[in-house]
């Protein structure tokens, strides 16, 4: 274990883990970000981000996350990239356990996230990622060029996939459970509106089919009011129903609510059961899930870690 203490670390580079540490980097707190699986977060699988402000035409979700990178680096920000394995916040400085290794903290930042919320039918997981199924168009939907794709879900996300994909894809089919899309209104009309998207409501996901092939030759579903099901004829699947926070081995000590999202105290968004440990961003918001509100409560955070660490370590 080195006996360096940092003032912050910060866990997770989507919008709030960086925004986080561009605010503590530029009050001179020297913060070390630890870096995921998904650098750069959500964002980076997205396509056109047309709701940040500051971007009349949009912005590439990837680009964006990389210039608020280049902008954290540019204050100072150490980033690694470790999976943090255990936590102690029973005693200060704080201890990130990374496998062998233990990072002494006087603050703490958890920014983890979400992840994808998958379906669980039959051949999703056998099917998953170069095969058919996967979670993110902007990843794979060149690989779908003059061919016919399913959409699972009816939010935001799966509007805004069925939309991207409709530039390479002969046909999109957005299954939804429901006769309404929970989209907001602009992305459901424009979704509902395209020609090349067929709606196929009331209906859910029951069997991702050509498992023995190796790769998806069709979506077997079921209408939920007549229980009647059909085969999409479909090659590729974009399952986008949702998320699930990433609170991995910090909940417990962190609290969650029923959702299994962190908790903040009453009267916070950021501050945790923990003095000096703070969440933001999707791991711990189920309302908004934003890049904007990711990036104001990674915002929050580093303020709130700069003032304790200013009271406390003078
Ligand atoms: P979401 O809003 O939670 O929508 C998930 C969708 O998946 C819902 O329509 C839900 O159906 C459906 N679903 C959930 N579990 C299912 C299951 N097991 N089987 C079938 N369907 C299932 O998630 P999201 O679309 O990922 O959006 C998350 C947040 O990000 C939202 O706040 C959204 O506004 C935001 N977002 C914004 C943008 C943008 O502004 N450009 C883009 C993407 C996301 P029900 O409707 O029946 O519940």
């Amino acid at each position: 274990m080195s006996d360096q203490v940092e003032n912050v670390v910060i866990i997770g580079t989507g919008c709030a883990g960086l925004t986080a540490a561009i605010y503590t980097a530029r009050s001179s707190l020297n913060p070390l970000v630890l870096e995921g699986p998904l650098p750069g977060g959500q964002l980076t699988t997205t396509s056109e981000v047309e709701n940040f402000p500051g971007f009349p035409h949009g912005v590439d979700g990837f680009q964006l996350t990389q210039n608020m990178r280049e902008q954290a680096t540019r204050f100072g920000t150490r980033f690694e990239q470790a999976l943090v394995s255990s936590v102690d916040f029973t005693s200060m400085p704080r201890k990130l356990h990374l496998g062998d290794r233990t990072i002494l903290a006087k603050t703490v930042i958890v920014a983890t996230g979400a992840s994808p919320r998958m379906t669980g039918i039959p051949g999703e997981k056998e099917l998953y990622g170069g095969k058919g199924v996967t979670t993110c168009a902007t990843c794979d939907g060149a690989f779908y060029r003059k061919m016919e794709v399913a959409v699972l879900g009816g939010g935001d996300s799966a509007a805004e996939e069925a939309l991207f994909l409709t530039r390479f894809a002969s046909k999109v089919y957005l299954v939804h459970r429901r006769d309404s899309l929970r989209a907001s209104k602009i992305m459901a009309d424009r979704a509902v509106a395209h020609e090349k998207i067929q709606m196929v409501w009331d209906t859910v996901p029951v069997e991702v089919l050509g498992v023995k092939e190796g790769a998806v030759s069709g979506l077997k579903v079921r209408h939920v009011k007549t229980n009647a099901e059909s085969v999409l004829p479909v090659k590729g699947i974009f399952v986008a129903i949702g998320h699930i926070p990433n609170t991995g081995p910090f909940a417990p000590p962190l609290d969650v609510d029923e959702g299994g999202y962190f908790k903040p105290q009453p009267g916070s968004q950021v501050q945790t059961n923990i003095p000096g440990v703070y969440v933001a961003g999707d791991c711990s918001d189920h309302v908004y899930r934003q890049a904007i509100t990711a990036a104001g409560m990674g915002c929050a955070a580093a303020i709130e870690a700069e003032r304790w660490l200013a009271e406390h370590h003078g």
